[in-house]
């Protein structure tokens, strides 16, 4: 018997296991997958490690921090090492160029590209996004809880939040209510569609601009870098696992939950993949929306709330290059992460169209034996599963539909490392299948398609009493940050009022 079971080891369910176990719970975390961290775990393979998903990280190498992911670090009082940079190379329709994450370089890219009139543009939506950014960050996630606790928690920042209260108003919406009324410039206006997409995996008009305005916040600000974790996405993870597990929280691997069992009505434990049983106060699923209907008995929750949550739009899935290469006379100037689009009228969304190339030991040589590099490309939420669906892995339509749909990502490398085919010692194509398969996601899925404006991502609560949820399908959605935020919220829920004060005041978050 344990208080809590997280479902799930992903960023979402460790960030929620590891703060519950600080505040005083038994947690035990049952994670399918042999390697903890989910979307965000890495793995070796012939001497390189290989990330399986993010490549953008921010806000996290520094305390205190507005990014949730950094506040839930600093609660269970554990780190991993941040390496910094400022670059990325972008191949994109109106030329190849390099820029810097913060406002002001950018608005040379744009002089050279787009003229005067589009750095004026730049700058006055710089202008209109400040109040909006300090507005997304009055209220930290970390203050928020779904009881009525949240009256002493959350009202904390009601001061400061009355200040901002008509731009929290508008931040509920899409941001490109926002945009449309500051920039005309098309090429503006589609590079902002793509930080939307890269951000939420759908355009501007889809994205929150509570989301948008936390970004600028963290991007725009003066001597911005971005950061990455030393050692790979894993060494996150595994500072997340330290955290849990030195409050005295378990996680257990290779312990794929086949049911959460129900007893009066209540979610009372869940049975493991072999038969065995483990029981608990609270369960709380870090899988995605339609793999955790499928854990629950559907008897046992109202057929509506399950309609209506299979229904819940979702997001495309992923091709994926993982490469290790000989790095010898490489260009001396490779970037750490680059983005190429193939074309903007295709929509930032269309298959086949944005490819995001990260070379992270070109910063931290440790991912790759010397001499070498460790290469992750990937073409984000836009591959349709549907293409994919049912395909014996073994078939030689398989194979030869792998080579045909990694083409893109190929040629994007190509840009970057012109021999790159002829360098080659690890080749890994990954497939919507592949993804589904080693995340453990539905039909491989970025997440849920959830459109601001159109439709709210749910809270942690259900209607099966016991059963919470956290991750990328409840509030606020997908992206590291976010989901740390997702399992503070379902953490601080079951805590008492007293320990989650106690909590914020720790963490220096003041009002
Ligand atoms: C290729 C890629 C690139 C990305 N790039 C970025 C980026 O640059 N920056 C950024 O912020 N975000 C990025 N993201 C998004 C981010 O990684 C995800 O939103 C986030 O990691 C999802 O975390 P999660 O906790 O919600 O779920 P997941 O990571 O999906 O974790 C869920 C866990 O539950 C486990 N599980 C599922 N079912 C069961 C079961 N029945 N029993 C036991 N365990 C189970 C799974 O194995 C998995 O470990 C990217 C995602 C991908 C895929």
């Amino acid at each position: 018997m344990t208080d809590v079971i997280i479902i799930g080891s992903g960023i979402g369910g460790l960030s929620c296991g590891g703060l519950l176990a600080r505040y005083g719970f038994k947690v035990t975390v049952c994670e399918s997958h042999s390697i903890p961290g989910g979307a965000a775990h890495s793995f070796n393979y012939k001497g390189y490690k290989f990330d399986s998903g993010p490549s953008l990280y921010s806000g996290l190498s520094y305390s205190p921090s507005n990014n949730p992911l950094r506040q839930v670090l600093d609660a269970v009082g554990e780190d991993c090492e941040w390496a910094n940079y400022s670059t990325w190379g972008c191949f994109l329709p109106e030329g190849d160029f390099n820029t810097k994450v913060g406002a002001e370089q950018f608005c040379e890219v744009l002089l050279k590209l787009r003229g005067e009139k589009a750095v004026q543009e730049w700058r006055e939506l710089q202008r209109v996004m400040s109040p909006y950014a300090d507005a997304a960050i009055a209220i930290p996630p970390a203050a928020l809880r779904l009881d009525l606790g949240a009256v002493k928690t959350v009202g904390k920042f009601a001061p400061s939040l009355i200040k901002h209260f008509f731009n929290v108003s508008k931040l509920t919406g899409p941001f490109s209510s926002i945009m449309d009324g500051v920039v005309s410039d098309p090429f503006i206006r589609n590079w902002l569609n793509m930080l939307c997409f890269l951000l939420s995996g759908l355009p501007a008009d889809g994205t929150s601009a509570a989301e948008v305005a936390f970004m600028f916040a963290d991007w725009y600000r003066p001597g911005v870098m971005l950061d990455y974790p030393m050692g790979g996405s894993g060494a996150l993870v595994d500072a997340l696992v330290r955290g849990l597990e030195k409050h005295g929280g378990k996680l257990l691997l290779q312990s794929h939950v086949e049911k959460i069992i129900v007893e009066n009505k209540r979610a009372v434990g869940v049975r493991l993949r072999g038969g065995k049983e483990i029981k608990a106060n609270t369960v709380i699923s870090n899988a995605s929306v339609w793999d955790t209907l499928k854990l629950i008995p559907s008897e046992s929750i109202p057929q509506q709330f399950i309609k209506q949550r299979q229904a819940t739009p979702e997001c495309e899935s992923f091709m994926h290059l993982h490469l290790g290469i000989d790095a010898r006379d490489i260009p001396s100037d490779l970037q750490c992460h680059y983005i190429s689009v193939k074309d903007w009228q295709l929509g930032i969304t269309a298959p086949q169209n944005l490819v995001l190339i990260s070379i992270p030991s070109v910063i931290d040589a440790s991912l790759a034996p010397p001499g070498k590099h460790s290469i992750h490309v990937y073409t984000p939420g836009s591959e349709p599963y549907d293409l994919w669906q049912g395909m014996d892995r073994n078939s030689e339509e398989y194979l030869q539909q792998k080579q045909s749909r990694s083409e893109i990502m190929w040629s994007a490398l190509e840009k970057v490392i012109p021999d790159i085919r002829d360098r080659c010692e690890v080749t890994l194509i990954g497939t919507p299948l592949t993804h589904e398969r080693y995340l453990r996601r539905n039909r491989g899925s970025y997440g849920p398609a959830i459109r601001a404006g159109k439709g709210l991502f749910p809270g942690s609560n259900t209607p099966l009493k016991g059963l919470m949820c956290c991750g990328d399908s409840t509030f606020p959605g997908i992206g590291l940050p976010a989901v740390a935020a997702s399992g503070m919220i379902a953490a601080n829920t079951l805590t008492s009022v007293e320990n989650h004060l106690e909590m914020l005041k720790e963490l220096g978050i003041k009002s």
